[in-house]
């Protein structure tokens, strides 16, 4: 007998790729219905006071290189939704103790003159990379499969395999650029001595050249917001406020998408999975944590090099010796004296995030999963080191460490801010090598916890939804 179906489509969680699997399914004419815990849409993409009122804070993802760059949601009319993408003058800004700053200009020559003895080894580096981007873009943003520019992914691969800490090293002899490619290499959220660990250093600072490192107008919930429309504005639903606690609860549909990482599917699926299957899934390896801080401020943060104010990113490690240190520590399980932090100040681009003359700040540095131990004293140390007088300034601040974080995101598993660690057996394979798929036809996956991951860009959610497309109708 033919079972009758509510919809053809239903969407557990309403995170970018939450979203952007809704669009997809849109896309082909699909009924679809998207079920969301939190009150607002948008997972790793709200906005919220949460410090005092008219100072809007990004509660996590602030900087969207990924976002402008992904090859769904550029296709998408995202601006008549109200998304507006503002390109600080330079992409990222990185102080040492002496008062300079290395700073990820836009433009490659830019960037290099200020390496000093550095500048062929970091053209010859990145600009083949910077060039093939439009392109290689498509091939490392989703999952493995036959490549669409072999050769350009094959020089990507042989460079991006290598621990981002042995390519800093064997590439450039001064310690400007070492430090600014560690810095940004260590946003993987693993060593800089474990291999594959300079893929994330590679794409971002190929990002940061070829496409900026955007702030969204108004925080980061704007993009969220867009999605949302432009879901509704396709036909589908949007239900917020409704935690899943079991996809036996929802309206009949032929296939559900879920937008969360595998302990959850453990939780909401479970008596759906093979046991083998099962089993998996309980061996999936969460990451490091974030421990996260905002603060409302007086005023502008006051660099000792005074260019960081050119960037809405600033990276607070100094050298590459101290920022390999915080980031081994963290994964060991320890926490670095000095922590590597990444701080973000979008007010200084974007005037509505907080009251007239005053700003915003977000930072957070790496901590071990589930961590309890409180880093607040050590981040505004490390803050203060390059802005003295920056403590002056605090007019309120927001703390969150792993348990508050997972707290406000059920996604955010012990403080893992990117669905599972991405080392190599769980870069590709991820979660498993089922991907997308789980053992229960009909079933899938669509959150960071598998290809291509951590970020906010969607293609996650957009290949799950291919997959279903293929396989289901
Ligand atoms: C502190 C922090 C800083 C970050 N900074 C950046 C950055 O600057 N740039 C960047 O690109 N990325 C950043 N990220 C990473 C980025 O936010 C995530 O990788 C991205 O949001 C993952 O998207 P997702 O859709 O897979 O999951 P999420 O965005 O986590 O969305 C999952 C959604 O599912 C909902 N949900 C979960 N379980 C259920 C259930 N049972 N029922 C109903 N709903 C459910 C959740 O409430 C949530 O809304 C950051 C993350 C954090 C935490």
């Amino acid at each position: 007998m033919a079972r009758h179906y509510q919809y053809d489509a239903v969407v557990v969680g309403a995170g970018p790729n939450g979203l952007a699997a809704a669009i997809t399914l849109l896309h082909s004419g699909k009924s679809v219905a998207v079920y969301e815990a939190h009150s607002k849409v948008g997972g790793g993409a709200r906005s919220e006071e949460l410090t005092l009122p008219g100072f809007v804070h990004d509660v996590c993802s602030a900087v969207h290189p990924l976002g402008i760059g992904s090859p769904l949601f550029r296709s998408l009319p995202l601006a008549r939704y109200g998304l507006e993408w503002i390109q600080p003058p330079a992409p990222l800004a990185h102080p040492f103790d002496d008062g300079t700053a290395a700073i990820l200009e836009r433009s490659l020559g830019g960037t290099a003159v200020n390496l000093n003895g550095d500048a062929g080894a970091y053209r010859s580096l990145l600009g083949p990379l910077v060039d093939s981007w439009l392109g290689l873009d498509v091939d490392l943003l989703g999952p493995l499969r036959w490549p669409r520019h072999p050769g350009a992914l094959a020089r990507f691969g042989v460079l991006a395999l290598l621990p981002a800490r042995r390519l800093a090293e064997s590439r450039f002899k001064g310690h400007r650029a070492r430090a600014l490619f560690a810095g940004v290499a260590a946003h993987s959220m693993l060593p800089l001595e474990a291999w594959g660990s300079a893929a994330f250093g590679l794409v971002l600072a190929v990002t940061g050249h070829a496409l900026g490192w955007p702030i969204a107008r108004g925080g980061s919930q704007a993009l969220a917001d867009a999605l949302a429309a432009y879901v509704r504005s396709l036909g589908g639903e949007i239900v917020t406020g409704l935690a899943v606690r079991s996809v036996d609860e929802l309206p009949p549909s032929r296939v559900v998408l879920c937008d969360v990482t595998p302990r959850q599917l453990l939780a909401i699926a479970g008596n759906r999975l093979a046991s083998g299957y099962r089993r998996k899934l309980q061996r999936y390896r969460y990451g490091m944590a974030a421990f996260k801080m905002d603060w409302a401020l007086s005023g502008r943060v006051p660099w000792k090099a005074g260019e960081c104010a050119r960037s809405a990113t600033v990276h607070l490690g100094g050298k590459l010796e101290e920022i390999a240190a915080s980031e081994r520590a963290a994964w060991r399980g320890d926490y670095a004296q000095r922590p590597f932090v990444l701080a973000v100040q979008p007010s200084l681009f974007d005037p509505s995030r907080a009251p007239q003359s005053k700003h915003t700040l977000w930072a957070y540095c790496h901590v071990p999963n589930g961590s309890d131990f409180d880093m607040t004293e050590r981040i505004e140390a490390q803050i203060e080191r390059f802005a003295p007088g920056f403590r002056d300034l605090i007019l309120a601040r927001s703390v969150a460490p792993p348990a508050e974080l997972e707290r406000r995101n059920a996604n955010l598993v012990g403080g893992d801010i990117n669905g599972g660690a991405p080392t190599l057996g769980q870069l590709f394979f991820r979660p498993t090598y089922k991907t997308y798929r789980t053992s229960s036809p009909g079933l899938y996956l669509c959150s960071a916890s598998t290809p291509p991951g951590g970020g906010v860009h969607g293609m996650c959610g957009y290949f799950a939804a291919r997959s279903a497309l293929r396989e289901m109708f």
